[in-house]
């Protein structure tokens, strides 16, 4: 462990390929603001860990803020109770609830682009050094960059599911439907709405929105994401944890990027890296709940970051 290590300076735990943790921090050197930056320290030890290693990412909402998606568990975040499942199927009241917000926020959700982050990730894959990339976010922005290697945890804001037939259909159809349904809706709300990570929109004013309903069998349509209090579909676990399986026979690293890690379907693959001994790197603003895990943190947004990394791995 490094002595006493100054305030706004992470590290991690001592664990046997945590060489950069274990080197006593060089102190000050300049007194220039660049020079202030909390974590170079950090960097340089990721850049040593991750260097000749093949690796997974796992990413968050924080990789998507810059891309004016906000992120409702970092720092300073707004709090919001989204839709539970439970909820979403008590009937059409809760539906009309959802699917009115989603409406207005679908135009911020479909006008994000990817951001240097996305792009330093899908430059790392077509490099090869990145295998895989598992992902908390719904906005489809990892494959917008160019990653193919891509595991949507959970799931795609861009698909909607019948819970009727469990036929997918392209979010933007729903969209031109409601529209024609709700004519002068989005504009009668103003542009001043609130999106979500999930594409949902804060708004009160939901009533006498109409539904559309499945167009096959007349279902309920629900987009193809993971609510609150719904499992992770097991397939996509699966295939989640043999990337990171395999990283251990590959002596690879999991670089965990823009998550807090605060729910369990992210931090178990933090676990299982750990149990197998794989290293693993945190980039990430403010704590997580995987500090503990990690080899190295480093406590900065994710866009700087992991365009530095790329270009150096
Ligand atoms: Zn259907």
């Amino acid at each position: 462990m490094a002595p006493a290590a100054p305030a706004g300076r992470r590290v991690a735990g001592a664990r046997p390929h945590a060489a950069a943790s274990a080197r006593p921090y060089p102190g000050p050197v300049s007194t220039s603001p660049l020079s202030l930056e909390p974590d170079t320290d950090a960097l340089r030890g990721a850049v040593e860990l991750l260097t000749g290693r093949p690796l997974v990412a796992l990413t968050g909402a924080g990789l998507s803020t810059d891309s004016g998606i906000p992120d409702y568990r970092g720092p300073g975040s707004p709090r919001r109770t989204p839709m539970t499942y439970t909820e979403f199927v008590s009937g059409p009241e809760a539906q009309r609830r959802y699917w009115a917000r989603s409406h207005v926020g679908w135009a911020r959700m479909a006008h994000a682009e990817p951001n240097a982050g996305h792009r330093a990730v899908a430059a790392l894959e077509q490099a090869g050094v990145v295998h895989g990339v598992i992902t908390q976010n719904v906005d489809g922005l990892h494959r917008a960059a160019g990653s193919r290697a891509v595991i949507d945890l959970h799931g795609r804001i861009g698909d909607v599911v019948c819970l009727g037939c469990r036929r997918i259909s392209p979010r933007d159809a729903l969209q031109e439907r409601l529209a024609a349904l709700n004519p002068g809706f989005v504009e009668s709300v103003g542009p001043a709405v609130e999106a979500a990570p999930d594409g949902d929109a804060v708004l009160t004013e939901v009533a006498g929105f109409r539904l559309a309903a499945c167009t096959g069998c007349g279902g309920v349509l629900k987009p193809d994401v993971v609510f609150f209090g719904e499992n992770v579909p097991r397939d996509r676990v699966d295939r989640a944890y043999a990337l990171v399986d395999a990283l251990a026979a590959d002596d690879g690293a999991l670089l965990v990027a823009g998550s807090s890690l605060t729910v369990m379907s992210g931090l178990r693959f933090v676990r299982r890296a750990r149990q197998l001994d794989v290293p693993v790197v945190i980039v990430n603003r403010g704590a997580t709940r995987g500090d503990d895990l990690a080899d190295v943190l480093v406590d900065r947004g994710c866009s700087e970051t992991l365009t530095a990394l790329a270009g150096v791995l």
